[in-house]
């Protein structure tokens, strides 16, 4: 099958979800042999390639199998909390993995068995990725790496993470990375929490003292991890801006439903800002399924960060106006208790939570400011910043 163009080819993958379906009863079945059974049989990810999860259809295929699965009440594998396996690790793993880490990791990221986290940040290196210090040295068939990453979202309920290290301190910065999966349960993995602006604990600070990873562990060539991790990266703002949503999914539609339900909280003034945004909302909606329809036949582009720099704005512009709307009672915040959530949940809680929480979107997965340079230099075609030190030594470079 190469495309889901017609009806006909869309009837013909309902019709294959049907008969798995009748050989796989998910009322009797436990959800995770279920799972199992829908990724062997290929209809986990219907792009990937056949063994793998998939049977190599193209993208938009995707929606076609979720929906009559959805419709048939059958468990999901919970892809909030597995953002970081499902939207980084597994596109990257697929593109530069071997077959036998494919063979090894993708399975279980899917089913949701096994958790992933992403130790890219480090402290003075967040938007400048390239400066990182984390240091991987090779020792025999092993690889001993030492260094701190911050910001890690997840780290306390991860099993493996994407790693990215310096592996070549005498050459500049870009070349001298290599990408590797770690063990979070290895021994030298040391995990602390953060508590973020809303008091919660969804990142963590992880601490790699003497830790040993397999050269069976490296995901691409020594020396070409920045390669690696612009796919990762290029993924993630696809998988953070770019999810498919329905008409008034996600913050738009927790202000929207505000509004419908409390007439004496409205303004004139609140009305206009409200509609603005949900038409922008919309148009944001709209575009995001093109940037999905571009992705069926290619690799993410830069224009995931053009997605990702609209979830942002519109997610903070948006929480801020339900705090307005909702005046005092907006203020109030219910619970300062230290949670150690394993999933991100931008719209969960009520609405002094959402505003806060929605700080970190223009942060996450790249700042919107970066974003923005990205669309300017690749998408808009302008000049590029100076860059001094693209041709230094990174062990030269001032710090
Ligand atoms: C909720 C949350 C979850 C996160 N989860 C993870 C995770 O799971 N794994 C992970 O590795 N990281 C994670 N991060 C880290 C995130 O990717 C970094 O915080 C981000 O890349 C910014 O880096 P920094 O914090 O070092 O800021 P800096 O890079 O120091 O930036 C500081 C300010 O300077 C601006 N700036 C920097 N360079 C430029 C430039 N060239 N042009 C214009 N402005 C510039 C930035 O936009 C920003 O406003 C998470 C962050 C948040 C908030």
């Amino acid at each position: 099958m190469s495309t889901v163009d017609s009806e006909g080819d869309a009837e013909d993958l309902r019709s294959r979800v049907r008969e798995f379906l009748r050989e796989h009863d998910h009322t009797v079945m436990e959800p995770l042999d279920f799972l199992r059974a829908r990724f062997d049989a290929g209809l986990a990810w219907v792009h990937f390639p056949a063994g793998l999860g998939g049977i190599g259809a193209p993208r938009a295929a995707q929606a076609v199998v979720d929906a009559e699965f959805e419709a048939a009440g059958a468990p999901d594998n919970n892809p909030r909390r597995i953002g970081i396996g499902l939207g980084m690790a597994a596109p990257t793993i697929l593109q530069f993995g071997t077959e036998e880490q494919q063979r090894r990791f993708l399975r279980p990221l899917w089913t949701g068995e096994e958790v992933w986290c992403q130790l890219f940040s480090e402290p003075g290196a967040g938007s400048d990725l390239a400066a990182l210090g984390t240091r991987a040295v090779r020792d025999g068939s092993d690889w001993v790496v030492e260094g701190q990453k911050v910001w890690t979202s997840g780290a306390h309920v991860a099993r493996w993470a994407i790693l990215v290290t310096r592996t070549d301190p005498e050459v500049p910065k870009h070349q001298g990375m290599t990408y590797f999966v770690c063990d979070m349960t290895a021994p030298g993995v040391e995990v602390r929490p953060l508590r973020q602006i809303t008091g919660e604990a969804e990142f963590n600070e992880v601490f790699l003292n003497g830790v040993r990873i397999p050269d069976a562990q490296r995901l691409g060539e020594i020396g070409d991890g920045w390669r690696v991790a612009q796919a990762t990266l290029m993924n993630e703002r696809v998988a953070i801006g770019g999810r498919p949503t329905p008409r008034e999914g996600g913050m738009v539609g927790v202000v929207a439903q505000t509004w419908r339900e409390r007439p004496e909280l409205r303004t004139p003034e609140l009305h206009d800002r409200l509609l603005r945004l949900w038409v922008e909302a919309e148009a944001a909606r709209l575009a995001g399924d093109r940037l999905r329809q571009q992705l069926a036949v290619g690799r993410p582009g830069p224009e995931g960060s053009a997605m990702k720099l609209a979830f942002a704005r519109l997610s903070q512009e948006l929480s801020a106006l339900e705090v307005e709307l909702l005046g005092e009672e907006g203020l109030r915040y219910d619970d300062w208790t230290l949670r150690r959530p394993d999933l991100v949940d931008f719209t969960g809680r009520e609405a002094g939570y959402r505003y806060l929480r929605a700080k970190g979107n223009s942060i996450e997965g790249g700042t919107s400011e970066v974003l923005r340079n990205i669309i300017a230099e690749r998408v808009l075609g302008l000049p590029t910043e100076p860059r001094a030190d693209k041709d230094v030594a990174w062990k030269d470079l001032p710090r």
